[in-house]
Formats: C-alpha cells, structure tokens, sequence
C-alpha cells in the first residue's frame, strides 16, 4: 500500500531575537511596541496576553465558539514601553500592561482619587497585580468601576497597528452590541486619564449582594462648580447590558445651573434619565434593538438596577453643594455596602 505523504508542519511566523515556544501553543515574548506589532500584523488572530485573569474567565466561552486552541498567543509581559506611567501637565498617560496593583502603589495624589478608590476595590490582590489596565479596557465586559470612570473622565486610548497610530475616546472602542472595533492587528497602547478641574466626584457600586466583580449597578459622578454655578460636569452609569453609558444631553442639561438646583431641574432630569434606561430596560422593538430585555416592571433585577442609578445621581445632584459630604460618602467607607430601593 502506497503511504500517504506527511503533512508539511505549520511554521509558526518568529521574528529574529523573539523568543518562541511550546510545540502545542506558540507563545511570543516580543520586547519593543515594534517587536509586538510586527508579530501581530504577522499572525493575525493571534491571542494578546497581559495579565491573563480576563482570558482565563473567557476560556470556557472560547472552547465553546471552536477553541482558542491553537491560536499563537503574543505577551505583553516584556513589553517596556507598555509598563510605563508618566505625568504630564494635563493627564496621567500610562502604558496598556501596567498592572492595576502598580497604579494603586503610585497613590492617589497622581492618580485621581475616585478613581484610585475603584482600583484600591478592585477584585482580590492577586488579581489586580496581574489585571492591567489595557487588558480591563479590551475585555468583553464592561462591569467595572474603573471602566465607568473612565468613561466620565473622557480617557483617550491610543491604538496602533504596523500601519497606523491614532487616539480615540474610550467611548469609542466598543460598538452598540459591545464588540470592540480593534482590528485583528491593532493593540492598544497607551491610555491617556485627563486631569480636568473637578471639585466635586463620587462613584459608588452597588450590587444585589455587595459585591463589586458583578456590580449590580455602578454611578459616577464628577463637577466642577464655581460660584454657586455648575461649570462642568460628567455622569456614568455602568453594569447596564454590558455597556456604560453617558449621556451629553443631560449633561448639557445641568450646565450652567446654579445650585442647589430646583425641584423643576431635578424632575427635568429625572425624566431624562428614566427615558434613557428605559431605553436599555425596556426596548420598544427588541427585533430592533437586538437586546433581550424584559420590562423593568417585571424584571426585579433591571427594575432595581434603574432604580437605584437614577436616585444615586439623584443624590449626587442634591449633594454638589456639600464637597466634603460627597468627599467622605466618596471614600472608602460605606462604598459597597447593600442600597436597597
Ligand atoms: C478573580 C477575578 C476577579 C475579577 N474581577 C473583575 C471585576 O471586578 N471587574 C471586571 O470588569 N473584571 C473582573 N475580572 C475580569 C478580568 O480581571 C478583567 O477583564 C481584567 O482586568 C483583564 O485584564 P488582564 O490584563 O488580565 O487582561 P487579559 O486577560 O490578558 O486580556 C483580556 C482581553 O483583552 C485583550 N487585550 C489585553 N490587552 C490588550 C491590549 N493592550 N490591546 C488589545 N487587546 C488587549 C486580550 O486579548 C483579551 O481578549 C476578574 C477576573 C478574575 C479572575
């Protein structure tokens, strides 16, 4: 009997000084931003590994849809230009590996304090010395505190391919569905938080059981008010279908009002925000929309997610003219204790 040729070997692409491994899995350790795209543009497809503890939980999902199985898998790990934090005059710019626990070392007189609380409550030690802040941002999921911030905040994110740099917001990386719009060689680089003039912010999580790695809901807030007036200001609401969400028309609502504000801005913005989760809770034509939703009057989670977004700012607007009030409900105490509404 005639024997059937072997099949030629697949080769994994390498570039010269990358080192590579394991027969099973090809696993790159790139060194330089270079280095790291040029693998990439070269093994599209590939799995980017930062810190790993997103992948891991996804990896059930991935053996599900066909396997991760052979895809090469390219670290971030040695990347030195990745684990970067510099100061600049009007933002923090810090490199996608950089571990949530090393910003929580830098302290929140450089990293700005509500949002140095989200990172400091962040899961357990050991994941947040291995989460990074780029791979938190690429995740499929967007149930954090920190990615709620972020959104408020208007973070830029740099992205580059081989072929091009260039800077977006955050709000910009994941479409309506929640896909991201990175393409197969695009990594994110780079992530820029503004400083703003914020004198006033707060975020709080709350979740059906206190727990802040499946929030139930997530508000944050920040204001700059000068003269009795509000300048500026910035609201974000998160654990929302997997979106965070802001909303300028509201924000442009209340710029410019004096506080207190009335009871007839108040029930102005009430009506606001109800028709926008009413939006996600409810969807007139889920044919349309494409999102699964019941209405929230039946659905006790959605129903007490809503709920509790809309009084929590709510409370925040009565607030702005106590600073030192929002500043010590801001703090650490109380921030995950159980609201029931
Ligand atoms: C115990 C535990 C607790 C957790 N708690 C929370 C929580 O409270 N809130 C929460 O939201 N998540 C939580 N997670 C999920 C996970 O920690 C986050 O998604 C996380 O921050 C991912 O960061 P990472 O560096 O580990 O990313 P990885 O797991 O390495 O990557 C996550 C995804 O992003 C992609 N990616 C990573 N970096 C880049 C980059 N620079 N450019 C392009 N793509 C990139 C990866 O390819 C992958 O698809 C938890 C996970 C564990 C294990």
């Amino acid at each position: 009997m005639k024997e059937r040729p072997a099949k030629p070997k697949k080769q994994p692409v390498t570039i010269p000084g990358v080192k590579s491994a394991s027969a099973a899995q090809t696993i790159f350790f790139p060194r330089s931003i270079k280095e790291l795209l040029t693998l990439y543009n070269k093994n599209p497809g590939s799995i980017i590994f930062a810190g790993g503890t997103g992948i891991m939980m996804n990896r059930r999902s991935e053996r599900e849809r066909g396997g991760a199985g052979g895809r090469p898998v390219i670290s971030l790990k040695r990347v030195q230009d990745l684990t970067k934090v510099v100061r600049r005059e009007r933002f923090l710019e810090i490199g996608a590996a950089v571990p949530l626990s090393r910003l929580a070392s830098i302290g929140s007189r450089i990293v700005p304090k509500t949002l140095y609380n989200a990172i400091i409550n962040y899961g357990y030690y050991g994941t947040r010395n291995l989460a990074t802040l780029g791979g938190l941002i690429c995740s499929p999921w967007d149930y954090s505190e920190i990615i709620t911030i972020l959104y408020a905040l208007d973070a830029q994110l740099e992205i580059r391919s081989i072929a091009h740099t260039g800077w977006i917001l955050i709000s910009g990386l994941k479409k309506a569905d929640g896909e991201s719009i990175l393409s197969e060689n695009e990594i994110l680089t780079r992530v820029r938080i503004p400083y703003g003039s914020w004198n006033r912010s707060y975020s709080r999580v709350f979740g059906m059981d206190g727990s802040s790695t499946y929030p139930g809901a997530i508000f944050s807030g920040f204001a700059r008010i000068e003269k009795e007036s509000i300048e500026d200001i910035r609201l974000s609401f998160g654990g929302i279908g997997n979106r965070v969400i802001r909303e300028r028309n509201i924000e442009m609502t209340l710029q410019g009002k004096k506080i207190p504000l009335t009871e007839k801005d108040l029930s102005l913005i009430e009506s606001q925000i109800t028709d926008l989760l009413d939006g996600f809770y409810k969807p007139k034509d889920i044919k349309e929309t494409g999102v699964l939703a019941t209405p929230a009057s039946i659905n006790p989670v959605e129903s007490y997610r809503a709920s509790a977004l809309k009084r929590i700012m709510l409370w925040f607007l009565n607030n702005l003219e106590y600073p030192d009030y929002l500043g010590q409900i801001g703090g650490l105490q109380n921030r995950q204790s159980k609201l029931y509404f």
